[in-house]
């Protein structure tokens, strides 16, 4: 316990747990550069508690009928709505996110998560396949055990929800580590846990960093199944050590997302768009559209319409429900942005606004900010246009082609999301198939239905969550074959054959 600072600790089967070692990690306030908590860094003994206590639960919870479970993730779901304010509050002080941002966006869909995923599993069905006179066979779902949950700071109990809700809803038991960036909103949602009367155990918040905790967790051979969303090069080695194990494994990783328009959209619709596929969450969204590619004729137009527009948004303290645009995460991560900034600046890139950090007095003048940043004028090749920057960075570069777009849009290393923007609706077909892109939105951005397949291709990631796949993807599929009377009479015909 820390005198003075705010302290957030795990909590494992229930029970709020100081970290084994005593070691505590500093949470800053991003708007303002100022530490204020402290949360646990739990290590390898913790998270073995937390499994062994999420072990114990399984039985029941995995007993009780989808209708019961569903109800018990409705009840979190109310509590969060209960204490909505303070959610979207923590969420915002701890990110840095703008609190109308935290209220639109963040806190809203975390109880959708939960409510979504209650109904879903209520409305999923297995499949029966008929051998006719032979036999009959019918595929069970059954939960895989303990699901290990490991989420990052960008969208911090929006992104955990969204793993942990359909894995408990399925009937595993989950040990979730949040980002130690953002734990704040996770460790208020054990507290919902606890006061939704949901069982100890069935969901344990183990805070710590990744190397540690998050690694404890992928590792530990009680952890039947990992679902993880970061970076690609954590991916890589969290998929390499599932792979070891045999474990299954889902991975939602970076994103270097194209944003298409081609001269025929609607322009104004596309800038706005654009605007706001660059610059939400200060860039901070593993969807953002980070590449705009403009067909030549409508170039100039859409960079001075975007250009406009970023210069608009108003930055600034994250608290005052007037700000657009609020503080990078840390101070590391400026850092990181302003790096490529300014290697654009130095292989000769017109940075048509922005690139500084704005100077903001009062009690942010210390925070991580960085202005919506336009720039044109760089080769495709360059690490700018062929790294994840995640932040509030767009680079814009014509074509002349449908495609000439299709290429550039095509290579990077990752293949998460595209937009494209047209008229014409055999090219919206064409262009949409032709894109290495687990989505792809026309005329939109992050217009999102939780029932749709959701994941990247290449560098992006393994797997798809969302709807039926994430439902898939925390359970085991078993086959039942049933032989019928007589069956044994149809052997001779080759009914086994039919394999
Ligand atoms: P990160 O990979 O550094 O960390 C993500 C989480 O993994 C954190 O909880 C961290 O503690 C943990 N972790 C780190 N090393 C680990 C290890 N060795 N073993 C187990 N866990 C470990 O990512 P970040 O910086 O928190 O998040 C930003 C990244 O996340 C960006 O690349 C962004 O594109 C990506 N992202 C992807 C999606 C998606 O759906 N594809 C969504 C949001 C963010």
């Amino acid at each position: 316990m820390i005198l003075g600072l705010k302290h957030i600790p795990s909590v494992i089967d229930g029970t709020e747990t100081d970290p084994a070692v005593g070691d505590w990690i500093d949470v800053y306030e991003p708007a303002t550069g100022q530490v204020y908590a402290k949360v646990a860094s739990s290590n390898r003994g913790d998270v073995d508690r937390a499994v062994e206590a999420a072990q114990r639960a399984f039985p029941d919870w995995a007993g009780m009928s989808a209708d019961d479970r569903g109800k018990v993730l409705e009840r979190v779901a109310d509590r969060i709505e209960a204490r909505f304010d303070e959610f979207v509050k923590a969420e915002s002080k701890d990110s840095g996110k703008p609190v109308s941002v935290a209220r639109q966006v963040d806190i809203p869909r975390a109880m959708a998560n939960l409510r979504f995923f209650a109904g879903a599993v209520r409305h999923w069905h297995s499949d029966a396949h008929d051998m006719g006179a032979s036999a009959l066979n019918y595929t069970l779902k059954r939960p895989r055990g303990v699901a290990g949950c490991i989420s990052p700071w960008n969208l911090p109990l929006y992104l955990l929800t969204w793993k942990i809700a359909p894995a408990l809803a399925t009937g595993n038991t989950v040990v979730a580590k949040p980002s130690e960036v953002t734990p704040m909103t996770a460790s208020l949602l054990a507290e919902a846990w606890r006061e939704a009367d949901a069982p100890r155990g069935v969901l344990s918040i183990v805070h710590g960093e990744g190397k540690t905790a998050g690694a404890a967790i992928v590792q530990h051979p009680g952890v039947s199944a990992v679902s993880f969303t970061g970076s690609t090069g954590v991916g890589e080695w969290i998929g390499a050590e599932c792979g070891r194990a045999l474990k299954p494994v889902s991975l939602e990783l970076g994103g270097k997302n194209p944003f298409i328009v081609f001269a025929d959209a609607d322009i104004d619709s596309a800038i706005d768009t654009a605007e706001r596929a660059a610059f939400s969450n200060q860039g901070q969204i593993c969807l953002c559209g980070s590449r705009l590619l403009v067909e030549r004729s409508a170039f100039e137009t859409v960079v001075e319409g975007l250009v406009e527009r970023a210069r608009n948004r108003v930055i600034g303290d994250p608290m005052d429900p007037d700000t657009q645009h609020g503080a990078q995460v840390s101070a590391d991560h400026l850092a990181k942005i302003a790096g490529y900034v300014n290697m654009a600046r130095d292989l000769g890139a017109n940075i048509r606004c922005g690139g500084n950090s704005p100077a903001i007095s009062g009690r942010c003048a210390g925070g991580y900010f960085y202005e919506p940043t336009v720039i044109t004028g760089l080769e495709n090749d360059c690490a700018v246009i062929q790294e994840e920057i995640f932040g509030p960075v767009v680079t814009v570069q014509p074509f002349d082609s449908e495609s000439e777009a299709v290429e550039l849009a095509n290579s990077t290393p990752y293949g998460l999301a595209a937009s494209v923007f047209t008229s014409n609706l055999g090219r919206a077909h064409r262009v949409s198939a032709a894109l290495e892109s687990g989505i792809v939105w026309v005329n939109c951005w992050m217009l999102r239905d939780l029932r749709t397949p959701f994941g990247g291709m290449k560098q992006s990631g393994v797997g798809r969550e969302g709807g039926a796949e994430a439902l898939r993807f925390f359970t085991e599929t078993k086959n039942v074959c049933i032989a019928t009377e007589g069956a044994e009479g149809q052997r001779g015909k080759g009914a086994e054959g039919k394999a």
